[in-house]
């Protein structure tokens, strides 16, 4: 199996519902490469005990990071817990990044449901 390039991201909020999510996936998750926005990624580090590069967080430019590598073929994957109840500052940045994803069609999971489905199919793999 070749390893895909994961991105990982979650609106404060959806922070408790990525780390429940990626400790039920840990051991699959852990055969990937990680990457994450600051808070989210430090998170999955210390409370999930994934390897996971940690980018700038998401309000000062993760999201633009990742929108960054993805437009260039560096990453295959995204897990992108949004709070849609909420405003968020990086409202610019977290369109970019869904559009991204659009134009590369590259998978973005937006929610938990859509997550699952997702690393289920990768664990098939
Ligand atoms: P964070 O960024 O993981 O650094 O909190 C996520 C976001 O709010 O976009």
């Amino acid at each position: 199996m070749t390893p895909m390039r994961i991105a990982l991201v979650a609106h404060n909020k959806k922070k408790d519902a990525i780390v429940t999510l990626a400790t039920e996936f840990a051991a699959l998750l852990q055969q990937h490469t990680l990457m994450a926005t600051g808070t989210t990624g430090g998170r999955l580090q210390s409370e999930v005990g994934l390897t996971v590069e940690c980018l700038l967080s998401g309000p000062l430019g993760g999201d633009l990071q990742i929108g960054a590598r993805l437009s260039v073929g560096e990453v295959d994957c995204v897990i992108f817990l949004r709070d849609p109840m909420t405003a968020q500052p990086h409202e610019p940045d977290i369109s970019a990044l869904l559009r991204a994803c659009d134009v590369h069609n590259v998978p973005c999971a937006t929610n938990v449901a859509t997550a699952r489905l997702l690393l289920d199919d990768l664990a098939r793999r």
